[in-house]
C-alpha cells in the first residue's frame, strides 16, 4: 500500500496528479517534503509565502459536504455574490447545508458600478433577488476586493461576531472570493502565520483557516462551479469581454420601434413599442462588449450570418456550444431596469415594450432602477 502524506496547513491528503484539486503538490516539491518530513500543499504554500489564495476546482459533492460541516459549528457565514451575477452566484439550498446558521451576503465587485449608483437601491434589489430564491440574509454589505477600502464594511461585520463564532466565507467560483479573502488577510496583518497548523491532519481537510482571535477564525471554503453562470457557456477569453472589468460606462442608443440592439452574439434586445418616437435605451455592460444596431426584421438573418465573427463573443470556435436565444417580453418604464445576470442592465427613457433574447437559463428580470 502506498504511503500517504497530509498537508500541515489544511490537512488535505497530498497528491501530485491534479493541480486543480485539493492537496496538490508537484512531485519535486513532494520529494523535498519527504526529506524535511513536512508537507504543505501548493495552495497552502502560496498562502503562507505569498499571501495568495489559489483557485481550486473541486467537484460539487465535496464542496457541499464541506458546507455541511458548518451546520455543526458556531458559525457565521458570509456568502460572497458577484453583483453582476447575483443569481449565478447563489448556492441553491444553502440552508440544507448550513442549517440555521446566521449569514450575510457580501455583494462583491461593487467598484464596477457607476459612482452615481444608489447603494440602498442596489441592496434592495439584491435582497429581493435572494428572497425569491429562499435566502434571507441578516444583512447585505457591498464590497470589493480590489482595494483595501472595499472590505471595511465587511471587516466591521466580522469584528462584531468573531469573538463568538468562526466566520466562514463561501461562494461559487468567479465571484471574487479569493481576492476578497486576500484583502482581508492583508487587513488583519496576516502574513506567515495565516494558516493554523492542524494537530490532527485530515480533520480540517480543505478548509483554510485564517486565525483572527485565539479561538475563532475566518475559514475559506473552496469555490463551487455554477453551471448556470453565463461564464460557463463562453471561453476564457470571451468571458473577459463579457464580464465587466472596469467601471461601467453607460452607452445610449436613440431607437425607433422595430429596431434591435445585439449584445455581440450573446443576446439581443428588440424595441417593440414605445410611447415616444425616439427612445433612449441605455446599456450598462462591459465596455468590451460590442453593441450592434439593426432592424428587428433583419435580426434573425444577421445573427445566423455573423454570430462568431462580427457578433462575438461567442467567438467562432465556441458558437456551437452557445445555447439558443429565447425571447422574453417586458413592459418597462424609466423608473425600472432590466437586469441580465452576468452581463449588467439596461434602462429606457419612456414606457416601452421590449423583447429580450438570451439563453433560457440566463436570468432576466425587472427591478427598480438603481441609478
Ligand atoms: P473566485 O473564483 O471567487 O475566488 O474569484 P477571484 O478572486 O479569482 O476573482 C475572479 C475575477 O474577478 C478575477 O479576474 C478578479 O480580478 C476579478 N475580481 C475579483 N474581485 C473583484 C472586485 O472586487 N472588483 C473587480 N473589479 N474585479 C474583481
Amino acid at each position: 500500500e502506498q504511503e500517504t502524506f497530509q498537508c500541515i496547513g489544511c490537512g488535505a491528503t497530498i497528491q501530485t496528479e491534479n493541480p486543480d484539486e485539493i492537496g496538490y503538490l508537484p512531485q519535486s516539491a513532494l520529494n523535498k517534503g519527504i526529506e524535511k518530513g513536512e508537507f504543505y500543499c501548493q495552495r497552502c504554500f502560496k498562502l503562507r509565502h505569498y499571501n495568495q489564495l489559489q483557485d481550486l476546482d473541486i467537484d460539487d459533492d465535496v464542496f457541499l459536504n464541506k458546507l455541511g460541516e458548518i451546520a455543526n459549528d458556531d458559525a457565521f457565514v458570509v456568502l460572497v455574490v458577484d453583483i453582476f451575477d447575483v443569481e449565478g452566484s447563489l448556492i441553491s439550498g444553502l440552508h440544507r447545508f448550513i442549517g440555521n446558521q446566521p449569514f450575510i451576503i457580501a455583494a462583491n465587485k461593487f467598484d464596477l458600478l457607476p459612482k452615481v449608483t444608489r447603494k440602498s437601491k442596489v441592496k434592495d434589489w439584491i435582497r429581493q433577488t435572494v428572497n425569491r430564491h429562499g435566502l434571507y440574509p441578516e444583512d447585505i454589505v457591498l464590497t470589493y476586493g480590489t482595494k483595501r477600502a472595499g472590505i471595511y464594511t465587511l471587516a466591521e461585520k466580522i469584528e462584531e461576531v468573531i469573538s463568538d463564532r468562526n466566520v466562514y466565507i463561501v461562494g461559487v467560483t468567479n465571484v471574487g472570493k479569493s481576492t476578497l479573502i486576500n484583502q482581508l488577510i492583508g487587513y488583519y496583518g496576516g502574513d506567515k502565520e495565516v494558516i493554523t497548523t492542524s494537530n490532527h491532519p485530515g480533520t480540517t481537510l480543505d478548509l483554510i483557516q485564517i486565525p483572527l482571535t485565539d479561538a475563532h477564525a475566518i475559514i475559506d471554503t473552496p469555490g463551487i462551479i455554477r453551471r448556470t453562470q453565463l461564464a460557463h457557456h463562453l471561453s476564457r477569453s470571451d468571458n473577459q469581454k463579457v464580464l465587466p472589468s472596469k467601471p461601467l460606462k453607460p452607452k445610449t442608443f436613440q431607437l425607433n420601434e422595430g429596431q434591435t440592439i445585439f449584445l455581440a452574439g450573446v443576446g439581443r434586445v428588440d424595441l417593440v413599442q414605445s410611447e415616444v418616437e425616439k427612445t433612449a435605451m441605455t446599456f450598462y455592460v462591459s465596455t468590451e462588449l460590442y453593441l450592434h444596431r439593426t432592424k428587428t426584421e433583419n435580426a434573425d438573418e444577421l445573427y445566423q450570418k455573423h454570430v462568431g465573427e462580427m457578433l462575438a463573443p461567442p467567438s467562432k470556435d465556441y458558437v456551437d456550444e452557445y445555447p439558443e436565444l429565447v425571447e422574453q417580453t417586458f413592459t418597462l418604464d424609466p423608473t425600472q431596469d432590466i437586469s441580465i445576470t452576468g452581463l449588467g442592465w439596461l434602462t429606457v427613457n419612456a414606457k416601452v415594450d421590449i423583447k429580450v433574447w438570451l439563453p433560457k437559463e440566463i436570468s432576466v428580470s425587472k427591478r427598480t432602477a438603481i441609478i
